[in-house]
């Protein structure tokens, strides 16, 4: 159902018409900026996401039309810290002639090993083919992960509008006030409810480590095969290895994303007895009928269903 769903949702699902728009056109790479993006312009801007619901922004493969959108906006909506590779080589080609706005400007990145995120494009093109060097240390691009850390994306969205679009200032700041006191409580709801985890268990397996930023703000353990992506495959030892350290740690959250390869995370809860506990939002939203149509939709799924399974109550 899921790969029906991924078949079928284009691109512009999240495009929404905005009849009587007197604001900029804007480009947002992915789903979760463009909803951002949406909750500080409101109807006021014309919104374009290029990898729109469902679809795996790492290795996007952007399309001519998707080149011709680039051309014509005023402003760029990126994450940056290498997670879209192929905007930078849009933009470059495309004769964009606007504003670029990076979400990210003024996080101090954790850093992640590269060879973790095979198949994407963290580490910039060319870089992952070095085998000379050990595992290489790159910037982790899942800021976003850290409801706190959403803030500076707030910052930096309403910025870029007001600099595209002056006289729509007042509303994008009413906007984003609003909206970051919803992020502040939303962030302040996540705590209360990983906190009714018992410290131990504040373990999950997933399938690709988009977490790391939510670990370290909301002290949950995350475990990833290497290897596990949506263009490799882990080594047996290597999944043996994940199997026994669940078997040993008493680890029952066991996820699914809704990008990657079920292949191995099923095996694994073959071999383990786990059931898996259901399909975790990471880098992208769902369609607007799905359970994470929006970033706050999303926490609250991701976290509805990360909260019981490391208790380990019972489905
Ligand atoms: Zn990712």
């Amino acid at each position: 159902m899921l790969r029906r769903a991924l078949l079928c949702s284009p691109a512009l699902l999240l495009v929404r018409p905005a009849l009587g728009q007197q604001g900029p056109s804007v480009v947002a790479s992915f789903s979760i900026l463009a909803d951002m993006t949406r909750q500080i312009g409101g109807d006021r801007i014309a919104l374009r996401a290029i990898a729109g619901a469902d679809v795996d922004a790492h290795g996007f493969q952007p399309k001519p039309s998707d080149a011709a959108a680039l051309t014509n906006a005023a402003l760029v909506i990126r994450n940056g810290l290498g997670f879209e590779g192929w905007l930078d080589r849009m933009i470059r080609s495309s004769g964009f002639k606007g504003a670029l706005v990076t979400t990210t400007d003024g996080i101090t990145p954790r850093m992640m090993q590269a060879h973790h995120h095979h198949g994407h494009d963290h580490g910039g093109a060319g870089r992952r083919h070095n085998h000379s060097v050990g595992p290489r240390q790159v910037p982790d691009p899942h800021a976003w992960q850290d409801v706190g850390l959403a803030q500076h994306y707030i910052r930096n969205i309403t910025a870029g509008l007001i600099a595209a679009d002056s006289a729509g200032e007042a509303l994008y700041r009413r906007n984003a006030a609003a909206y970051a006191a919803r992020l502040t409580a939303l962030d302040q709801w996540v705590r209360a409810e990983i906190a009714k985890v018992p410290e131990a268990r504040r373990k999950i397996v997933t399938s690709h480590d988009a977490f790391g930023y939510f670990g370290e703000a909301y002290g949950v353990r995350f475990l990833a095969p290497q290897g596990v992506s949506t263009e490799a495959e882990p080594s047996a030892a290597e999944v043996g290895r994940l199997i026994r350290q669940i078997r040993a740690e008493n680890i029952t959250a066991l996820f699914m994303e809704n990008m990657a390869n079920p292949a191995t995370l099923q095996r694994i809860a073959q071999e383990t007895g786990l059931r898996v506990r259901g399909r975790l939002f990471a880098d992208a939203l769902s369609a607007e009928t799905g359970p994470a149509p929006t970033y706050e939709a999303m926490f609250r799924h991701n976290i509805s269903l990360m909260v019981p399974a490391m208790r380990g109550d019972a489905a």
